[in-house]
């Protein structure tokens, strides 16, 4: 047995690491030891136990309506505001917008909704889990673009897109790319004089702007005190730094969350009756998130929170100061956006960072914004953000010293003119292997050829592109 464990553990060594503050993205470390093996010890409580049925594991509905209520508390939801816990905020928002859509579609919520092509409207900075949504679920995205200088959702722009097709108007708290928080009030009104519902993706803000607002920082309105949001999510995993499988969806009433549900009697087995896209779940993460909640509490998310806030607010003014980088927004939260000029390209500052230790997110070109690099303060990294800093200081240094990583001009044009629909696998490995990703036994040490290879390729190349290649790295051994 221990041969095995022994195994898994030299297998976890080529991996990022979860703790200790120097990954900037993918995981969140609360820097308390004792939360982290209350919430391991939890994990393997309820490792067995099945989510399928609220009937047969009472504990379970006992462990959900607590946490439901204590994120309906903190989101200011009152008492007629229910909510799900879901396995992360890909499946509240899956939910969100499969209610809306269904819930038109019942006549519910927008009575004249053209309910045959539902849309719903979406902020250009609205997360990948959106397009993800319309394309599980048929709805069609009307992207609407942001103010350039903010980046923040623009109220006029939405409410000229919405139309007797809309289901749902979404706005973030805050932008996963940008870190900022749309005007949610402005929104939500406009969306509710029409009967189209708002939702709050608050995955990553969620459990963080309450506890800073207790903490005498004034942060924008964003919640259900705020008149026509309709439903929010937000990540348990994420800020709450619970064991990974966990987000809320909340929705104002119970009525707005019925056709989430899903019951089918109709078959010779057991009656089945989900409240989320999984049927038999695992409670372990539900488990996992309600002790670590619990012991970690009101007081210890005050701090954490105003921990993480102070770093990004921090790294955000140092970073400012490195030569060659600018910051894209002052943090409305823990998030940090950063872009660097021409002399250097944010995906060699990306692999010298890693170089150094330190995981940063590179995000690709989107329109007429250049690239960027994201980084999610955990309250583990404010205690070293001038070691980041310095790390980052370096790293733009290294970068410039390179220079940008230069696509061949007739590369980028090939990209630039190539339509996916019409690339056979061959071609797919011819690209992949142009692009350094030929060979999926060994992925390059330096991801900034590969990075720069996409960001001239269009989104819908890019996307072909990386399928092709999970496709090829994801074969049985
Ligand atoms: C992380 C995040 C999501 C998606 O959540 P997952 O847990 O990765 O599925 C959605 N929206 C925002 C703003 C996020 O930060």
């Amino acid at each position: 047995m221990s041969d095995v464990l022994a195994r898994l553990r030299a297998l976890q060594e080529g991996d990022l690491p979860t703790h200790g503050g120097s990954t900037l993205a993918y995981v969140y470390d609360s820097g308390l030891a004792e939360a982290d093996e209350i919430g391991r010890q939890a994990l393997a409580l309820y490792g067995a136990t099945n989510g399928l049925d609220p009937t047969v594991f009472p504990s379970l509905r006992t462990l959900e309506n607590d946490l439901v209520g204590w994120a309906a508390r903190l989101l200011q939801g009152g008492p007629d505001a229910v909510g799900t816990v879901t396995s992360g905020g890909t499946e509240s928002i899956l939910l969100a917008v499969q209610t809306a859509r269904d819930a038109a579609r019942n006549g519910r919520c927008t009575p004249s909704s053209d309910t045959g092509s539902p849309s719903m409207v979406l902020p250009a900075t609205a997360h990948a889990a959106f397009f993800k949504a319309a394309h599980y679920f048929g709805v069609r995205p009307v992207v609407v673009e942001v103010d350039p200088v903010t980046f923040k959702a623009r109220p006029e722009a939405i409410a000229a897109a919405c139309d007797d097709s809309t289901v749902l108007v979404v706005t973030s708290a805050p932008s996963y790319a940008h870190g900022v928080v749309d005007p949610v009030p402005e929104i939500a009104a406009l969306a509710a004089e029409r009967g189209i519902r708002c939702h709050v993706d608050a995955c990553i803000g969620g459990w963080v702007l309450p506890y800073l607002r207790a903490d005498g920082i004034q942060v924008p309105e964003f919640d259900f005190a705020v008149p026509g949001v309709t439903s929010i999510s937000v990540d348990l995993h994420k800020y709450a730094y619970t064991p990974k499988g966990a987000s809320i969806l909340l929705h104002r009433s119970a009525e707005l969350r019925r056709a989430q549900f899903f019951a089918h009697a109709d078959w010779p087995g057991y009656t089945m009756l989900n409240s989320t896209t999984q049927s038999t779940k695992s409670g372990a993460p539900l488990a996992a998130a309600w002790a670590v909640v619990q012991h970690i509490g009101d007081a210890g998310y005050q701090r954490l929170a105003r921990t993480a806030y102070d770093g990004a607010v921090r790294l955000a003014e140092l970073a400012g100061e490195v030569d060659g980088v600018t910051v894209l927004a002052r943090p409305a939260t823990t998030l940090v956006a950063l872009r660097s000029d021409e002399r250097a390209d944010v995906f060699t500052i990306a692999d010298e960072m890693a170089a150094l230790g330190w995981f940063v997110q590179p995000q690709l070109s989107f329109r007429d914004q250049p690239p960027s690099l994201h980084l999610s303060v955990s309250a583990a990294t404010a205690d070293r953000v001038d070691e980041l800093v310095a790390a980052l200081h370096t790293a733009v240094q290294k970068a410039q010293e390179a220079g940008p990583v230069q696509v061949a001009p007739e590369l980028a044009a090939a990209a630039g003119g190539l339509d996916p629909a019409t690339l056979d696998d061959a071609a797919f490995d011819g690209l992949l292997a142009l692009a350094g990703l030929g060979d999926t036994g060994a992925l390059p040490d330096r991801m900034a050829p590969v990075n720069a290879l996409l960001n001239v390729a269009p989104p819908r190349l890019r996307e072909a592109l990386l399928i092709a290649f999970l496709d090829r790295l994801m074969r049985p051994t």
